[in-house]
């Protein structure tokens, strides 16, 4: 089933014929404490979070899923009327065309990424969160990556991209580079936010593309042999 949902991704993008070369490991997810000390601390905050005004109109703050010990990390925007309900970031449509991104690189959130929001909280109606918004929940961001030291991260979005870079230039123009960001200097990729691709389908290609490039970036300078 996953792999029909990555072919059918791959058809949509006219690259049926792509084979990855490296199946995602099956690898026993670790506990979370074991990452960092500051994990359960950490996760236990966001849950009672009160910082900003989200907290007001959510059902749940959502943390993040995947593998704490990942080599990817994905950062959307905010949660969902889906992801509220479920406490899981990405789980409705834009989420399933996420994970089928995810897959063509041989990345899942069950092994080997895990996927986080700029804020954790749904702001109402799915409008965008604000800049202070974003501002008072950047300090769980900040810890989880800290905790998870990856070695990428993909901005998945306008959103991200433009608040985690601290610019203003448009996210077609900050595609196709590495940037870096954070303390410890981790390299950062930008692409499309999925939700936007269902909109505008003619875009898939691009993202395609910028997927592409993360995976070559990753494998050039984190895969040993290569
Ligand atoms: N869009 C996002 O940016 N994040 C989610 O978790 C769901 C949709
Ligand atoms: Fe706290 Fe972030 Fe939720 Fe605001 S969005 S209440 S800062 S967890």
């Amino acid at each position: 089933m996953q792999r029909r949902a990555r072919l059918q991704y791959l058809d949509a993008l006219g690259i049926a014929s792509f084979v990855p070369r490296c199946a995602p490991p099956a690898v026993r997810l670790p506990s979370a404490a074991d990452r960092s000390p500051d994990w359960q601390p950490l996760q236990a905050q966001v849950a009672t979070c009160v910082k900003c005004d989200l907290h007001r109109t959510r059902t749940r703050a959502v943390f993040g899923v995947g593998n704490p010990h990942a080599d990817w990390l994905v950062i959307g925007e905010a949660p969902g009327a889906e992801e509220d309900r479920q406490g899981e970031p990405f789980v409705g449509v834009a989420g399933k065309l996420l994970d089928a991104m995810l897959q063509a690189i041989g990345l899942s959130r069950t092994t080997n990424v895990f996927i986080a929001n700029m804020v954790k909280c749904r702001p109402p109606g799915n409008r965008d969160p604000k800049p202070e918004e974003i501002a008072a929940c950047r300090p769980y961001l900040l810890r989880q990556i800290a905790a998870i030291k990856p070695k990428v991260i993909l901005a998945v979005g306008r959103i991200s991209a433009q608040n985690l870079l601290a610019t203003d230039v448009p996210l077609g123009r900050l595609r196709g580079r590495v940037h870096e960001f954070g303390p410890f200097a981790t390299p950062l990729i930008v692409t499309y936010h999925p939700a936007y691709l269902l909109r505008s389908p003619g875009e898939k290609r691009k993202a395609w593309e910028d997927l592409k490039f993360a995976r070559d970036f990753f494998k050039q300078n984190f895969v040993p042999g290569r």
